[in-house]
């Protein structure tokens, strides 16, 4: 008998995003946004803490940051919107409600185009909100610590439309996002330092139909490897029990990824809005922003990374190449001085993308460790003066990530000086003729090759630091006598 046939069906997946905004202080309070690698809960205050009867107050830095990240995701940003306290119990929220904003947020309706094996994809924004983030729970056996640094932190929420069908577009769409937020300096969107998660709703439906069925949303995926894997999974989990049952789930779910399992875990049914008594923080006025305002928030937009990795690749860099620049800007930085500087892409490359990165990575350091632009500049006027040869100004930047000392003064304290005193590179001039007979008759014989031998010679006893142009500058003048 022939086997009941299982209809076609697709995936449907959308994103919540959450992203940690650069700012200096951070959303309702002063304190200090930047608590990596400091002791917990020494960047805190009664504020952030969520102390009875104290004052929030917007932050402005990050209000145009999340408007600025709202204009390059192509969205509206909306004249009036409020915020509203989203109340949860947990040991990471001390005030006990979260500042965020529901039914009014920043901006809405956008899109962020991504390309996925060279096809050209589109997924709508639904809205885009700004809240606060909470404290950090770590559990260590039967004990739960608390540090509260990053209470308080401001970020995006990014909403996307269920435009998404596949784990593969999910990861191509959110690393485009990812570009984007850091393009317009709104987040560093560092995924080891927890700056970006993601909430991913999966649900099924039969191919051809528009109805969306109830979905099962996987919470705080923090790597894109994550975001893949948990997808994977969970739409093959769904697949099977449509299968079994015959349908999509009965009502919506939410799941936990278990990475080192490699699988998820129901949480919970899902929360509904009800669950969190949404209402609008009494303590803070509705936010007006002015067409005036978000038109000068426009006119900084740059451009876009696609746009962008497009201009490295016209100026003759590898794709890789021109994604490491749009993906790392402390490197963009770089490379864009050596290059403006030195009007030679291939040069930049090789001193950022090739020396520097090779060098970070060996000495185990990220890109945030890298030497500032003033000394890398300090290092192409010190090659390009003859101060010290190309090589060893290889030698200088290793020494310059090693130890971020200044180029002159690696150069001083290795005494890797070029040698352009006249004198001495005339007397070892002599001392390479009087050694090399052979080669001198050869030169004499018409083999212009032969002279290779002598700079050689010369280049070899000042261990390279000879300046090779006076070299063969004097050379030739001992020839003449
Ligand atoms: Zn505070
Ligand atoms: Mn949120």
């Amino acid at each position: 008998m022939l086997q009941e046939q299982m209809p076609e069906l697709e995936a449907i997946i959308g994103l919540e995003v959450h992203a940690q905004m650069n700012t200096k202080t951070k959303m309702f309070c002063g304190c200090d946004n930047d608590a990596f690698g400091k002791e917990p809960n020494t960047t805190v205050c009664e504020i952030c803490m969520g102390h009875p009867g104290t004052l929030p107050v917007p932050n402005k830095e990050a209000i145009v940051k999340a408007a600025k990240a709202a204009l390059a995701l192509h969205c509206a940003v909306n004249r009036r919107s409020h915020f509203d306290r989203k109340h949860y119990f947990y040991p990471d929220l001390p005030s006990g409600f979260q500042i965020s904003q529901y039914d009014f947020p920043l901006a809405s309706k956008g899109n962020v185009r991504y390309d996925l094996n060279g096809n050209e994809m589109i997924c709508g924004i639904t809205r885009l909100h700004i809240e606060n983030d909470a404290g950090k729970l770590t559990h260590r056996g039967s004990v739960t610590l608390c540090d509260y640094n990053r209470a308080g932190t401001p970020l995006m929420e990014i909403v996307t439309e269920p435009d998404l069908r596949s784990a593969e577009e999910a990861v191509a769409f959110a690393e485009e996002l990812r570009r984007t937020l850091i393009a317009v300096n709104a987040s560093e969107a560092d995924m080891f330092k927890g700056m970006m998660r993601f909430d991913a709703s999966v649900s099924l439906r039969e191919k051809g139909t528009e109805k969306l069925n109830p979905r099962s949303e996987i919470k705080n995926l923090n790597s894109f490897k994550a975001l893949e894997k948990a997808l994977r999974y969970e739409e093959a989990r769904l697949r099977k029990s449509w299968k079994e049952t015959g349908g999509p789930l009965p009502g919506d779910i939410t799941v936990g990824w278990l990475d080192d399992e490699g699988k998820t875990r129901l949480l919970r049914d899902k929360e509904t809005a009800d669950d969190y008594r949404y209402f609008p923080e009494p303590d803070i006025p509705p936010l007006v922003m002015d067409e005036d305002r978000v038109a000068e928030i426009r006119r900084q937009l740059p451009a876009s990374p696609r746009e962008k990795k497009q201009e490295y690749v016209e100026m003759g860099l590898a794709s890789a190449e021109a994604t490491i620049l749009v993906e790392q800007p402390a490197i963009r930085a770089l490379f864009d001085a050596v290059q403006t500087k030195t009007r030679d892409a291939k040069r930049a490359s090789g001193m950022i993308l090739t020396q520097l990165m090779g060098f970070l990575n060996a000495e185990g350091k990220t890109p945030s460790d890298v030497p500032s632009v003033n000394d890398m500049l300090d290092l192409v006027d010190a090659i390009d003066a003859g101060t010290i040869s190309g090589n060893s100004g290889k030698t200088v930047l290793e020494k310059m990530v090693a130890t971020g000392k200044a180029p002159k003064d690696i150069i001083a304290a290795e005494g890797m000086g070029q040698i352009s005193d006249d004198a001495k590179i005339e007397a070892l001039v002599k001392e390479a003729i009087a050694k090399n007979p052979k080669a001198i008759e050869d030169y004499k014989n018409g083999k212009q090759a032969a002279l290779g031998a002598i700079v050689g010679y010369v280049m070899k006893m000042t261990n390279g630091q000879a300046n090779p142009g006076k070299v063969n500058k004097l050379l030739q003048k001992a020839l003449k006598k």
